[in-house]
């Protein structure tokens, strides 16, 4: 089942396009399954979780962190985890950049821009991204890699796709200010019901949990 959801999601993906596959409340014998399929990048949210499964799961699997992070959990993370999708405060920035100087490491991140409906929705207004990248170079060990967006949880397309746009269009302004940040060109915008959207806006990364592993028990 699952390494058949993964071949219908991978025949139907542009190649570009990363698939994180988001693993989180599900059991290890699932990600083993996937693996053997042929999947090495994988997603979790929450740091106890992602350090468990990091040790114990094959090493060339590939983790990215996508929940939100508090700063006293970041020694569960950054030792696994090669991308943490979801820095969404200058605070958080601020303790992973000092944790990468402390620990001899250059940690590559994405900022969440909040595009959502929602008002609980975390992430980033654009002004506040604009202003952490005019001060890029204050943060020693962080790769500023691209931006991240989760869209409204709705079934209207009309509204998920102008989210998308949204975040796009900001992409594009961004990549054009910041011609120095060289690294900065990944889009993480797309989930289990929204993902053929996101690819229509420019998404470089997908990350897909349901329609991959199922449904999560909570
Ligand atoms: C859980 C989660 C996903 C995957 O959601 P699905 O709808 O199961 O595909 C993607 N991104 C983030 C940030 C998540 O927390």
């Amino acid at each position: 089942m699952i390494e058949e959801n993964l071949n219908r999601i991978k025949s139907e993906l542009p190649s570009g396009v990363k698939l994180v596959a988001v693993s989180k409340f599900h059991p290890m014998e699932a990600i083993l399954e996937a693996y053997q399929a042929g999947q090495t990048v994988f997603g979790e949210n929450r740091p106890q979780e992602l350090a468990s499964k990091a040790v114990q799961l094959p090493q060339d699997i590939e983790w990215h962190f996508l929940g939100h992070l508090q700063t006293n959990k970041l020694k569960m993370v950054l030792p696994y985890a090669t991308l943490v999708q979801s820095v969404d405060s200058v605070h958080l920035l601020q303790a992973i950049d000092n944790w990468g100087s402390n620990n001899d490491k250059i940690i590559s991140v994405l900022l969440e821009l909040h595009i959502g409906a929602e008002e609980t929705k975390q992430g980033f207004h654009e002004e506040e991204i604009l202003d952490i990248l005019f001060h890029a170079d204050d943060y020693k060990n962080i790769c500023f890699c691209g931006l991240m967006g989760m869209a409204s949880h709705t079934d209207d397309q009309e509204v998920i796709n102008a989210d998308f746009e949204r975040i796009d269009t900001f992409m594009a302004y961004l990549v054009d200010l910041f011609p120095e940040l060289t690294d900065f060109n990944q889009l993480s915008i797309g989930m289990s019901d929204d993902w053929p959207i996101a690819v229509r806006h420019g998404s470089t990364m997908v990350r897909i949990g349901t329609a991959i592993f199922g449904a999560r028990e909570y």
